[in-house]
């Protein structure tokens, strides 16, 4: 019994690419074999990391501006509001970027989420399950009873490392979400379910 819902946020909540991580890559000379987060916590000196982190802010606020709500995104929330399941999110993100994103949703703001977790929150990132079990233990469910649901690999690790049935939501492309999967240093994670858009979502619930 799904209890709650922990939705990841850019390109699940929103329209993919609003972020241009090749650009991004570029601008801090991040491989495209490396994670990024991890890549700037592992650069040798203070200096050249809040340079980085610098970078990093303006791509992240540039995208969150421009960024759009994805298709069945909206109703989704709504849906689940409605019928009384929780709602998460947990993003790789900052809560800035979050609320920045959220002023171009309509129908849906900050306080539909009784949990935003960010990088900023303590734990790990994705795909760590640290977030997932947080969440949980925040929305007063057990991680078997919260469906994450993400667009990317690290998603699907995170949720399946906390014991929590997982969605990935493809937006189209040939089932791998979106990014890159083969260049992801996690083990290859199978999602329970894989969905087009979330305007499948509510059906699945109710199978
Ligand atoms: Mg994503």
């Amino acid at each position: 019994m799904i209890r709650a819902v922990l939705f990841d946020f850019d390109g699940t909540l929103t329209r993919p690419d609003s972020l241009d991580f090749g650009a991004l890559r570029r601008a801090l000379g991040c491989p495209p074999s490396a994670m990024i987060l991890e890549y700037i916590e592992a650069l040798p000196g203070q200096e050249e990391r809040t340079k980085a982190h610098g970078i990093l802010s303006a791509f992240e606020l540039a995208a969150a501006r421009a960024s759009v709500p994805n298709p069945g995104a909206e109703e989704a929330v709504v849906l689940l509001r409605d019928r009384g399941i929780g709602r998460g999110i947990l993003t790789r993100n900052t809560l800035a970027s979050i609320r920045e994103s959220l002023k171009n949703f309509r129908a849906v703001s900050e306080a539909d989420f009784a949990v935003i977790h960010t990088r900023e929150s303590p734990g790990r990132p994705k795909p760590h399950p640290d977030g997932v079990i947080e969440a949980a233990r925040r929305l007063g469910v057990k991680t078997a009873e919260l469906l994450v649901v993400g667009d990317f690999i690290f998603d699907i690790a995170a949720g399946k490392a906390a014991g929590a049935p997982t969605v990935l939501v493809t937006n189209g492309r040939a089932g791998t979400g979106s990014g890159a999967w083969a260049h992801a240093k996690v083990e290859a994670a199978v999602p329970d379910y894989t969905i087009e858009s979330l305007s499948e979502l509510v059906p699945l619930l109710e199978l």
